[in-house]
């Protein structure tokens, strides 16, 4: 068992580095547990032209190491290993990760959510390049270009929608049907004539990985059992996120779909334990929102050690 820590971050997305940033500049030495996804869903994309302070846009990836590099400046301090217990039954909390623990006076909970994927190989392998979870980040990209969306929900209508700003044609695709989303977004949807919608379809294959890049996209009628391909050379996979709370299960107060519950900033329902990004936020779920709620979270942090005594 190691030393106790003043903070402990878990996730290195946006919400974690820019906690850390926060948190070692305040002399707290946090350590940074990096999670399944090191650096978080910005690495699963390209250009990011919306983060202020880019005039020219930043590589997602870039971006995330500068921050990183940036925490570390300061003196973060990183271990890699997703977290598979934490125990908040007393203080200081212990935290396991890659079968080390850590005890720490104070948690940041930035682990982020994970954008849920059709699990096909060449979707994978074309993520970043052609393939995206975000509308906002990569719609950008497809100006004069035909586009596929898939998914039945709010998230796929508002996609949809958003995406006809700049490409010429965009296919909604949906496994049923009937539509999930609300029917005010799917009258928007239907009213728009650059939306074709295919119902009840799924896509069976991205083309071509070996080439990388996507140059169409291999769709099943379910109602005839027949494929075709569609021409599209973007496809933007809008099916829902899930947030990475698991290990929090009865422990930390969530929602019916496992975002952690905050109030008064960044706080949970346990003293000392604090939530930033994704994992809290399934709203506006932007790079510059989670930083902003790192920043608030490892100010919380910070003051809570100020007037608590340490145990
Ligand atoms: P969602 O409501 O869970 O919808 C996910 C959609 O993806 C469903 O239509 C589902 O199909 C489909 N899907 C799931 N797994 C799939 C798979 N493996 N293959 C193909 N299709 C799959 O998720 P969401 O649209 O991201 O919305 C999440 C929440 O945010 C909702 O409460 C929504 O109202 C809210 N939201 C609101 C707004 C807004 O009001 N402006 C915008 C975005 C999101 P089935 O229907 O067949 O299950």
């Amino acid at each position: 068992m190691n030393d106790v820590r003043d903070v402990t971050i878990i996730g290195s997305g946006c919400a974690g580095l820019t906690a850390a940033i926060y948190a070692a500049r305040a002399n707290l030495e946090p350590l940074v547990i990096d999670g399944y996804e090191p650096g978080g869903q910005l690495t699963l994309t390209t250009m990011v032209e919306n983060y202020p302070g880019f005039p020219d846009g930043i590589l997602g990836p870039e971006l995330i190491e500068n921050m990183r590099k940036q925490a570390e400046r300061f003196g973060a301090e990183f271990r890699a290993g997703a977290v598979t217990e934490v125990d908040f039954s007393s203080r200081p909390f212990v935290i396991t990760a890659a079968q080390a623990s850590y005890r720490t006076r104070t948690l940041i909970v930035a682990a982020g959510a994970s954008a849920r994927l059709l699990g096909l190989e060449s979707e994978r392998q074309l993520m970043g390049r052609g393939v995206s979870t975000c509308a906002t980040c990569d719609g950008f990209f497809f100006r004069g270009k035909e586009i596929a969306v898939v998914g039945g929900g709010d998230s796929a209508m508002e996609e949809a929608n958003f995406l006809t700003k700049f490409a010429t044609r965009v296919y909604l695709i949906h496994r049923r049907n009937e539509f999930r989303a609300s029917k005010i977004m799917q009258d928007r949807v239907r009213g728009n004539e650059k939306v074709q919608i295919m119902t009840p379809f799924v896509v069976e294959r991205v083309l071509h990985p070996h080439k990388g890049l996507v140059e169409g996209i291999e769709v099943r009628d379910l109602s005839t059992g027949r494929t075709s391909i569609l021409p599209v050379e973007g496809i933007f996979v809008a099916i829902g996120h899930d947030p990475n709370t698991k290990v929090f299960q009865g422990k930390l107060e969530m929602d019916a779909k496992g975002y952690l519950i905050t109030q008064e900033g960044s706080r949970t329902n346990v003293p000392g334990v604090f939530a930033a990004g994704d994992a809290q936020d399934h709203h506006y779920r932007q790079a510059v929102t989670a930083a902003g709620s790192g920043c608030m979270a490892a100010l919380d942090a910070e003051r809570f050690l100020e007037v608590e005594p340490h145990p």
